[in-house]
This record gives C-alpha cells, sequence and structure tokens, in this order.
C-alpha cells in the first residue's frame, strides 16, 4: 500500500522547502523530494539559494568587501592597520560553514514541523503519484492529494564555452577557486555577473565582463544604471557592451576567450572564464507525459496567478513559472500555494516584487521604472536624493549613489522607488512596505526619519518630488 499525503512537494529550494514548512503548519501531511548532494557529498535542503547561489555568494561578497575596506578606506577613517593579507582558503571554508549551518538549520525545521524528507529524485505521474528514485536507485511510490513542483533552474551553458575543470565555470564553480586568478572573464553583465565579478576584482583579479547587449542593466531604471556603469567602472570592473563571445578554448591551464565587438574579432588570454549568462529553468523529466501537465517551449510550466498547473491538484512556484527568478518571489508563491491548499484566501502582490544587486553600492528597486511610466503614458513626478547630501553617509565615508522616488502625479502614490548606495537592499524595504500599502509620497514626507540614517535620503526623496527637499537645492516644479 502506498504512503498516502495531503501535500508532495518536489524539491527543497526556497521556494519548495517554505511550501513544505507553511503546508505542515496548516496541519497538512506534508512531504518533501529532494536530491541534492552537497559538496561534502551528503543530502542537502535549500536548493540553488542555499547552497551555490544567493547565500554562499553574499557570503564571499561580504568578506572581500570588508578586504576592501580594510585595504583602502581604513586609513581615511584613521585606522592603520598595516599590510592587510588574504586567506583564500579560509574565506571559502567560512563560506562553506554558513551554508552548511544554513542548510542544516532547514532540516531541523522540518523535523520540528514534521514534515517527512524524502531523499533522492521525485517524478509526477499520472494521478498525483508520486516516484522516489533515491540515491541508490531504489524506487518507491507514494500518494498525495496535492502535489507542489518547485525543482528550480540550472545555470544555461554555451556550447561555444562549455564548461573544463575549474577553468571554464559557471556561477557555482566560480565560488570555490582557492587562490585568487590574475585574470577572469566572465561572460553576461547581468546580477551573477556583477557579483561574482565583484568578489574576483575585489580579491585582486582583473576582470573584464563580455556583455552582448548594447544596454547595460536594462531592467533597471536608467539614471540607476547609469550611475551603476560609471561607478563599476571606477572600480576596475571592465565592462565591454555590444559584444559577442565566439568561443573559449583551454590551452595550458589558461583559457583563450573569442568574441567580436563593434571593432571587429578579437581574443584575449585569462586564468578563468565565467559562463553567466542566465538560468534555465529545471524541469527536464519532472513530469511524465501521463501526468499531462503543460509546460512552454521553454519547459517553464503553465500556471494562473495562483501558481495552478493545468492539472487540479497540481502546482508549481519559484524559478518554474514565469516572473523573475528570484529566492524571495519562489518562497512567497510556496507560502500562497500551501494556504490555498489548506482551504484559505491567498495571493502573491507581483507588482511589488524588490529586486537587489549586491555589488558595492548596492543596487535595488521596486515598482516601475520611469522608462516604463513613460512608455505606458502614465503621468507621473520624480524625487531624487544624493547621498553625497545624507549626514549618515557621509561619517560612514560611503557616498556614491541616490534614491529616486517615483509618484503619481494624479494620487500621489508611489509607483517605484530605485536606489544606488550603501545598504540600498535593506533600505528598499520601507518603500516596498509603503507600495504594499499603496502609501503616497506624502506618507513618506509625513514619516519621522531617525536622524542621522541612511533612511532619511528616501525621506528627502520624497520631499523633493514636491520640491521641498532640505539638504539640496529643489529644482523648478512645472
Ligand atoms: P532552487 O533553489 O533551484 O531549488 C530547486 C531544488 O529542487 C534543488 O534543490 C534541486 O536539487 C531540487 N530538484 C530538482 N529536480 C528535482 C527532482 N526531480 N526531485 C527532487 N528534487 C529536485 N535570488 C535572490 O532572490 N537573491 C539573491 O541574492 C540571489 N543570488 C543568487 C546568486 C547566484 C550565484 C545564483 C545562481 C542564484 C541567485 N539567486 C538569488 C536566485 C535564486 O537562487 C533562485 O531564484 C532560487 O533558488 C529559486 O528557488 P527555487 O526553490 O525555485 O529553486
Ligand atoms: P541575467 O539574466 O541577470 O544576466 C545574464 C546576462 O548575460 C544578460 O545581461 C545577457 O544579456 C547576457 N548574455 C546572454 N547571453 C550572452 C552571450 N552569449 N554573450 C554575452 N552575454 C550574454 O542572468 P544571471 O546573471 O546568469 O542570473 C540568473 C538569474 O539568477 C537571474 O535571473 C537573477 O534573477 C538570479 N539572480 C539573482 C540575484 C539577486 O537577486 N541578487 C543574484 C544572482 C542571480
Amino acid at each position: 500500500m502506498a504512503e498516502v499525503y495531503d501535500v508532495i512537494v518536489v524539491g527543497g529550494g526556497p521556494a519548495g522547502y517554505v511550501a513544505a514548512i507553511r503546508a505542515a503548519q496548516l496541519g497538512l501531511k506534508t512531504a518533501c523530494v529532494e536530491k541534492w548532494i552537497n559538496k561534502e557529498d551528503k543530502p542537502a535542503l535549500g536548493g540553488t539559494c542555499l547552497n551555490v547561489g544567493c547565500i554562499p555568494s553574499k557570503a564571499l561578497l561580504e568578506s572581500t568587501e570588508l578586504y576592501e575596506t580594510a585595504q583602502h578606506n581604513f586609513s581615511d577613517l584613521g585606522i592603520n592597520v598595516g599590510e592587510v593579507t588574504l586567506d583564500v582558503p579560509k574565506m571559502i571554508g567560512r563560506k562553506d560553514k554558513v551554508v552548511q549551518e544554513l542548510t542544516g538549520g532547514i532540516a531541523m525545521l522540518f523535523k520540528q514541523n514534521g514534515i517527512d524528507w524524502l531523499q533522492g529524485s521525485g517524478k509526477v505521474l499520472a494521478d498525483k503519484q508520486i516516484e522516489v528514485t533515491n540515491h541508490k536507485g531504489k524506487v518507491k511510490i507514494y500518494d498525495t492529494d496535492n502535489v507542489i513542483i518547485a525543482t528550480g533552474s540550472v545555470p544555461i551553458n554555451l556550447s561555444a564555452t562549455p564548461l573544463q575543470e575549474d577553468i571554464v565555470v559557471d556561477s557555482a564553480g566560480a565560488l570555490n577557486w582557492e587562490a585568487v586568478p590574475k585574470s577572469v572573464c566572465v561572460i553576461g553583465a547581468g546580477v551573477i555577473g556583477l557579483e561574482l565579478g565583484s568578489v574576483w576584482r575585489r580579491m585582486g583579479s582583473e576582470v573584464v565582463l563580455l556583455e552582448a547587449q548594447d544596454t547595460f542593466l536594462p531592467m533597471v531604471d536608467k539614471a540607476v544604471a547609469k550611475e551603476a556603469q560609471k561607478t563599476f567602472a571606477k572600480q576596475g570592473l571592465d565592462i565591454r557592451l555590444n559584444t559577442r563571445v565566439m568561443g573559449s578554448k583551454v590551452v595550458r591551464k589558461k583559457v583563450k576567450v573569442s568574441f567580436q565587438d563593434a571593432d571587429g574579432e578579437h581574443e584575449q588570454t585569462f586564468d578563468k572564464l565565467i559562463v553567466a549568462v542566465g538560468r534555465r529553468a529545471f524541469t527536464d523529466d519532472v513530469c511524465a507525459p501521463e501526468a499531462n501537465v503543460q509546460q512552454d517551449e521553454r519547459g517553464l510550466f503553465h500556471v494562473n496567478d495562483h501558481c495552478e498547473t493545468n492539472v487540479p491538484g497540481i502546482y508549481a512556484i519559484g524559478d518554474v513559472v514565469r516572473g523573475p527568478m528570484l529566492a524571495h518571489k519562489g518562497s512567497e508563491e510556496g507560502v500562497m500555494v500551501a494556504e490555498l491548499i489548506a482551504g484559505k484566501n491567498s495571493s502573491v502582490n507581483y507588482a511589488v516584487m524588490p529586486n537587489v544587486i549586491y555589488t558595492h553600492p548596492e543596487v535595488a528597486w521596486v515598482g516601475k521604472t520611469e522608462e516604463e511610466l513613460k512608455s505606458e503614458g502614465v503621468d507621473y513626478q520624480v524625487g531624487s536624493f544624493p547621498f553625497a547630501a545624507s549626514g549618515r553617509a557621509k561619517a560612514k565615508g560611503d557616498t556614491t549613489g541616490m534614491v529616486k522616488v517615483i509618484r503619481d502625479k494624479g494620487d500621489d502614490r508611489l509607483l517605484g522607488a530605485h536606489i544606488i548606495g550603501p545598504s540600498a537592499s535593506e533600505l528598499l524595504a520601507q518603500s516596498v512596505l509603503a507600495m504594499e500599502f499603496d502609501a503616497t509620497i506624502e506618507d513618506i514626507a509625513h514619516t519621522i526619519h531617525a536622524h542621522p540614517t541612511l533612511s532619511e535620503a528616501m525621506h528627502e526623496a520624497a520631499l523633493s518630488a514636491d520640491g521641498r527637499a532640505i539638504h539640496i537645492a529643489n529644482r523648478k516644479r512645472k
């Protein structure tokens, strides 16, 4: 007799494990199938995000930012530390420990919530049966009333630049080098390219980013993207737009990269090459054809706003469905689906989705860009405030960037917030909350912000939309 669950989640990343925990909280008998084997050769929960994505990249960004600050900024602050040196294996080891502790924490939460972790690979069969093949190849079938597919995504590979040893790597490989390469080429100046490019540049590598598009960060508000491009170039990231990579060849432990730009074809040799050209949904062989779950030509599962597929009782969440590939987007979908299964009302507000690039300065935004509003014909007004005029940023010695807010000229609602600057990821939260509450710019202008804080820049940006910022000269309003 097959075991019967209320919910089986296939995939234990930030979408799947959160769905499982919420389902268990709501009293549903829940299991989660997860096949990940980590660096230590052990089964692990947490998916891409915890094992090779959000968390390890942020651990290395933190270490390397402090390294750079100690090297270049401590003396300005009146601190003399002598020669600052790197211990890369220790840095990588710390990153691995952070990952181990957090993934172990999810396993603990599963136990506390009574969730069965079915270790191995899951496949959705007809009639919502789930086939689980464990790591020794043993197959078992489970019955469930509801299935949540959360099998995530994997890096896109380019056939012209095949991965090779630890020389041509994807984002996961670029988290593990134990010595600083002299030169690193990154294909793709997107989010991963900029974050991991920053990690290795800070450690001393010469970093070149080859980007096919002619626009830098096209999804980011233009004024913020322009400031970011200028700032990253000043830091030493060599970002080459409109550049098409033709191929790569590993010769004597180095990699020769051939590419084409407006000046013609070129070849350049690097110590390492990172391929960071996007990710694709990982949906290969997740559903048997008899399960009849519809997918599009890119493999994404077709879902409605409630993440329901075409088959009643089968849901799909996270990177395997439409929308941005972000951990928090998947987690919120997981919560929503678990609540819907438990008979509650639930939804995800896709219009208010925070985005962050964790470089220094950080780039963070929510809502519409000025360009989007212009093309939609919305009557809007912009307010902005530079960190150079913020007392706290000045005291920190970290004044690059600005806060830009956009309001609806008619009803004064906040339509978007775009930040480049220190702690932009944390500062963004108040705009996200404001938009969630349908707040107006006047609401933000009325809110008392502690002095001196970086968040005062948001307050001043809101005031500036009305031409009444205190610490900058206001532009004349029409
Ligand atoms: P995943 O995290 O990919 O998890 C899917 C899980 O399903 C995996 O564990 C996989 O082993 C398992 N699985 C797949 N098939 C099966 C099967 N058949 N049976 C059993 N298990 C299966 N996002 C952010 O929001 N913030 C960031 O800072 C950020 N940084 C990133 C940095 C890097 C370097 C990378 C690569 C990504 C980053 N992301 C970030 C993106 C984020 O990691 C993903 O959007 C997120 O992990 C998606 O969650 P998910 O649960 O849908 O899928
Ligand atoms: P991305 O889409 O952000 O960037 C990929 C870049 O590669 C694009 O600019 C694209 O134009 C370029 N490109 C594609 N093919 C190319 C080619 N042949 N030659 C040169 N350039 C090429 O993707 P990513 O950086 O790989 O990140 C993948 C996903 O992971 C993103 O969708 C993102 O949502 C997520 N992620 C998020 C964070 C974060 O939230 N901080 C961090 C890392 C990753």
